[in-house]
């Protein structure tokens, strides 16, 4: 098996666990590292800083160390003879009484036969202690090796690191050269410099600590209305859809919330109205069942009058069952987005189709009240349908011969801008005004229709047609005189 399709799984598998951290966990974690970088990167940096100063401090202070016995041997008068120094064992006693060493400093003073002068007791620092060091600095005191230049150097030995400046001294009539060195312990300086670190570590230990605590606390405060709203969430049944979840503060989260709400709201709309339709629907069912059981049960099979009587109510009857299934299929697709498909239709000659067609369903005085010059974007099909289904309408509740008008027109509203009205205007019965918010409901029937006369799905499919096209459906009815259905549909302003 290759290297990289064993890489695969393993790595899938650690993003895997880091999802299902909980979000406080993984928030926490996210700021305990951040912080975790911070103190770090801000430690590092200062500590090579401090480093380098510490350094820079330590040459600093011998470079004047080193100016200190330059000027005493241009200018400096030796105090045994009262005149401008000969001997550089002279120049190295008087420079090293006069120098006083700063913390883990100190000073030797060396020839070629070994150590001269060594730092007043009381310094600290015993250079001539280390014996790794005095030999290094033994071996530039060798006359043969001995360098005229002040050496600024770096040594380390078992027992710390020094810098040094290894000053050497002579004269032209002393025949022994000498040599004066001033050392700072490097190393014990750090060691101060890390003793600070160690401080510093742990507070940062401590700061990190604090910000993963209060990190918890409130990112547990903050995220508690996602921790109700899920607990909500995971309360809410079919059964029991009325519960909400509580919004009490105004940022993002209760907007969640808002939503969250909004969409119960709708679902428990839409589970009353599945349910009302169930009720609506087994109530229209039962009826005809109820009637072509009653009529089956009673019917005398040797009777063929009865039978071809109990025959042709249960065929009348299956016949409304199956309008009342294709109404709810019609009404179930109106939801979907392939419900309509529109094409540009020539609406005066539409007008004149339509009136055709209807004049087909019952023996009226069918005309045209206006038929407009217009070509608009409609699903043929749909609209002939809901057109059809009102002159349908018209047609039931009213008299022969009366007259049923169909119309077409423009329309300007001043609230709802150009309109196209398409409308069928009868003589018929009428409708109460009790009545006419009631007649567009599912199953909804006006006090002047009996069962006998319809589904009662009629209108609900009329107005399903219509609004899938972004139009409405209105009524104007007296009753006793007549009705006019107009469905409306908003024209494009330009
Ligand atoms: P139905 O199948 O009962 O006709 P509709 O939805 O088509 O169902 O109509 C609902 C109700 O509206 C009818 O029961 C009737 O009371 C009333 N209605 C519809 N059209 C007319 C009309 N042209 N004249 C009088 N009443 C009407």
């Amino acid at each position: 098996m290759s290297q990289a399709s064993l890489a695969g799984p393993r790595a899938k598998n650690r993003q895997f666990r880091w999802n299902r951290l909980a979000v406080r966990t993984r928030i926490v974690i996210t700021l305990v590292v951040l912080t975790l970088l911070a103190v770090l990167a801000s430690g590092l940096v200062s500590y090579l800083l401090q480093r380098s100063a510490i350094q820079n401090r330590i040459d600093d202070s011998l470079a004047s160390s080193i100016e200190e016995v330059r000027i005493l041997a241009a200018e400096g008068v030796d105090p045994e003879t009262g005149e401008p120094f000969v001997e550089s064992d002279n120049l190295v006693f008087t420079a090293m009484t006069r120098h006083w060493p700063d913390t883990h400093e100190s000073m030797l003073g060396l020839n070629s036969s070994g150590i001269t002068y060594r730092a007043n007791e009381i310094v600290p620092l015993r250079l001539e202690d280390d014996a790794q060091l005095v030999e290094e600095l033994m071996s530039h005191a060798d006359p043969d090796k001995f360098q005229q230049d002040v050496l600024l150097e770096t040594i380390s030995t078992d027992q710390a690191t020094y810098r040094a400046a290894i000053i050497p001294v002579y004269f032209a009539d002393d025949p022994e050269p000498s040599l004066l060195v001033f050392a700072t312990d490097y190393s014990a300086s750090l060691a101060e410099l890390d003793a600070i670190f160690v401080t510093y570590t742990l507070i940062g230990i401590a700061v990190i600590a604090i910000v993963a605590l209060i990190g918890s606390v409130t990112v547990g405060r903050q995220l508690s209305p996602l921790r109700k709203l899920q607990a909500t969430a995971a309360e809410i049944s079919d059964e029991d859809l009325d519960r909400r979840v509580p919004v009490t503060s105004e940022d993002d989260i209760a907007d969640l919330s808002r939503t969250f709400n909004e969409m119960l709201d709708r679902i428990q709309s839409a589970f009353r109205s599945q349910r009302q339709l169930l009720d609506d629907v087994g109530h229209e069912l039962r009826t005809p069942i109820t009637i072509v059981q009653g009529n089956l049960e009673l019917m005398n099979s040797r009777d063929v009058v009865d039978v071809e009587q109990v025959r042709e109510i249960s065929l009348d009857e299956l016949d409304r069952v199956g309008r009342l299934v294709e109404d709810l299929m019609t009404l179930a697709k109106a939801d979907r987005p392939d419900f309509v498909s529109l094409e540009a239709i020539d609406i005066e000659a539409f007008t004149r189709e339509v009136l055709e067609k209807a004049s087909r369903l019952g023996d009226r005085e069918w005309s045209v009240d206006a038929a407009t010059q217009i070509v608009h974007d409609f699903d043929n099909q749909r609209i002939t349908q809901a057109w059809l289904q009102l002159a349908n309408n018209a047609v039931k509740y009213s008299d022969d011969g009366t007259e049923i008008a169909l119309g077409s027109k423009v329309r300007v509203d001043r609230e709802e801008g150009t309109m196209l009205d398409l409308w069928v205007r009868d003589n018929g019965i009428g409708i109460a005004e009790t009545d006419t918010a009631r007649i567009f409901e599912r199953f909804g029937r006006g006090g002047n229709s009996t069962r006998a006369e319809g589904s009662g799905l009629g209108l609900n499919i009329v107005t399903e047609i219509v609004r899938a096209h972004g139009g409405t459906v209105s009524v104007r009815s007296t009753l006793g005189y007549g009705s006019t259905f107009t469905m409306s549909f908003p024209l494009r302003n330009d």
